[in-house]
C-alpha cells in the first residue's frame, strides 16, 4: 500500500528507514510542510486563535513521522 505525498502528491512507496521523510516523498516536501505549519498557511477550520497544544502535537507528529 502506497501513500501520496501531502505536498506534491507524488506516490510515496518507501518508508522508514529507507525514507526518513515519510510520509513525504522527500526532505524537501517535509520542509515545505513544516514551514507551512510554522507560517500559518494551513487553514485550521473553525478557529482563529492560536493553535492548541493538540494542534502543535499533531504538527510535531506530522513533521517527525
Ligand atoms: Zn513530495
Amino acid at each position: 500500500m502506497s501513500t501520496a505525498c501531502p505536498i506534491c502528491r507524488a506516490e510515496v512507496t518507501a518508508r522508514r528507514p529507507e525514507n526518513p521523510a515519510f510520509p513525504f516523498c522527500s526532505a524537501r516536501c517535509r520542509g515545505i510542510d513544516l514551514s507551512r505549519w510554522l507560517g500559518g498557511d494551513y487553514a485550521i477550520p473553525v478557529r482563529d486563535e492560536a493553535p492548541t497544544d493538540e494542534d502543535l502535537a499533531v504538527a510535531a507528529r506530522r513533521s517527525r513521522s
